[in-house]
C-alpha cells in the first residue's frame, strides 16, 4: 500500500528478472540447453545435453510397460556400447560447433579437486584424472563434466577469457567446489569474480532431493545460511535430535513398522548460487536451469529416479 512497500517489492523482482533461465535450442535433431549470457560470447562454445534423440537404446519402465527408447547417452555405462556413446558424443559436440576441439574429461569422485588444463598436458587428456572441476584459458580445448542429478556448472570469465566446467552434487557443494574452481581461476588467470558468468545446468530439484540427518548436519556445520536451502525439519535433523512428535509414534509401533527416519529436501541450485554469490559472482550473472532431472525423465537422465540410466554432459570451450 505505502510507497515504501511498493518500492521495496520490485527490487527482488528485478533480481529475478535479471537472472535468465537456460533456454532450449534445437539443432541437428538434438535439443540442448544454453545460457543466453554465455551464448552471446563469440569466443565461447557451451551447452548442456538433454536425453532426447541419440542412438543409444535404453529400456525404460513406463506406465504402459517396458519400452525401448532412443536416448542421447553420453557416458560409458554398463548397458550401452562404446560405439553408440561415441556416436552420440560426436553428434552433441558437432551441435555445439566444437567438433575439432580436444576433449578433457574427469573421473568424477565427488571431491573438491580442480585441474588446470593446457594443450601441453597430453597426459591429462589421455587419462582423465580424478577430480570434479576443470579450468583453462587456452583455445581449442573442450572441458566436460557428466551428470545425472548432480548440478553441472559452467563458468566463463568474459574479460580474461578463462573457463571452468564443474560437477557439484551434494558432496561437491558441501566442499564448495564451485568456489574453489573460481578461486583457482583467480590464481591462475587473474580472473575477477565480477567478470564471470555462471550457468547452472539441470540437476535434481528440491522437490525430489530428499536427504537424511548426515547431510543436514554437514551443511549446518559448513554454512551459516544452510537452513535457507532446505525444506522440512532441517534444524532437528542437523542437531541430531528428532522431531518431538516422531519418537512417541515410533515407540508405539511394532518392530518393522516404524515410521521412516525424518528427511529434508535440499535445493542444490540455491546452494550453489549462494556459494558463487558469496565468492563475488554477481547474482544477475548467474543463470540456472528450472528443470528437475527426477521430475522430467522425459527430458533428462536421473540416477536417483531410474538407477539404470544414461549420463548428460555439460561442455564449455574457447574457440
Ligand atoms: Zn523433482
Amino acid at each position: 500500500m505505502t510507497p515504501v512497500a511498493a518500492k521495496n517489492k520490485p527490487s527482488t523482482r528485478n533480481v529475478r528478472k535479471k537472472t535468465a533461465p537456460l533456454i532450449l535450442r534445437r539443432a541437428r535433431g538434438l535439443q540442448i540447453l544454453e545460457a543466453p549470457q554465455l551464448a552471446r560470447l563469440s569466443w565461447l562454445v557451451h551447452g548442456f545435453s538433454t536425453r532426447l534423440a541419440g542412438v543409444s537404446e535404453l529400456e525404460a519402465n513406463h506406465d504402459s510397460g517396458k519400452i525401448t527408447e532412443n536416448v542421447l547417452n553420453l557416458g560409458f555405462t554398463d548397458w550401452d556400447t562404446r560405439e553408440r556413446v561415441l556416436n552420440n558424443r560426436q553428434n552433441f559436440f558437432a551441435t555445439l560447433k566444437a567438433s575439432g576441439m580436444r576433449v578433457f574429461a574427469l573421473r568424477q569422485i565427488h571431491s573438491d579437486l580442480v585441474h588446470v588444463v593446457s594443450a601441453a598436458n597430453s597426459q591429462l587428456s589421455a587419462e582423465a584424472p580424478k577430480g570434479d572441476a576443470l579450468i583453462t584459458n587456452q583455445s581449442g580445448l573442450l572441458l566436460v563434466v557428466q551428470t545425472a542429478d548432480c548440478v553441472p556448472i559452467l563458468l566463463a570469465d568474459k574479460k580474461r577469457r578463462a573457463i571452468a566446467a564443474i560437477h557439484s552434487g551434494w558432496r561437491g557443494t558441501r566442499q564448495r567446489i564451485a568456489e574453489k574452481a573460481l578461486g583457482r581461476m583467480q590464481m591462475e588467470f587473474g580472473t575477477h569474480p565480477q567478470d564471470v558468468f555462471a550457468a547452472l545446468g539441470p540437476g535434481i530439484g528440491q522437490c525430489c532431493f530428499e536427504v537424511g540427518p548426515e547431510v543436514a548436519a554437514e551443511f549446518a556445520a559448513k554454512f551459516p545460511e544452510a537452513r535457507e536451502w532446505f525444506k522440512g525439519p532441517f534444524d532437528a535433523l542437523a542437531r541430531g535430535d528428532h522431531d518431538p512428535n516422531w519418537l512417541p509414534w515410533l515407540t508405539m509401533r511394532p518392530p518393522g513398522h516404524q515410521l521412516p527416519e525424518p528427511r529434508a529436501h535440499l535445493d542444490l541450485i540455491a546452494a550453489n548460487r549462494a556459494i558463487l554469490g558469496a565468492a563475488g559472482v554477481l547474482p544477475r550473472n548467474i543463470s540456472s536451469s528450472v528443470f528437475c532431472t527426477a521430475c522430467r525423465t522425459d527430458l533428462f537422465f536421473s540416477y536417483r529416479r531410474e538407477r539404470v540410466t544414461g549420463r548428460m554432459i555439460a561442455a564449455i570451450g574457447i574457440r
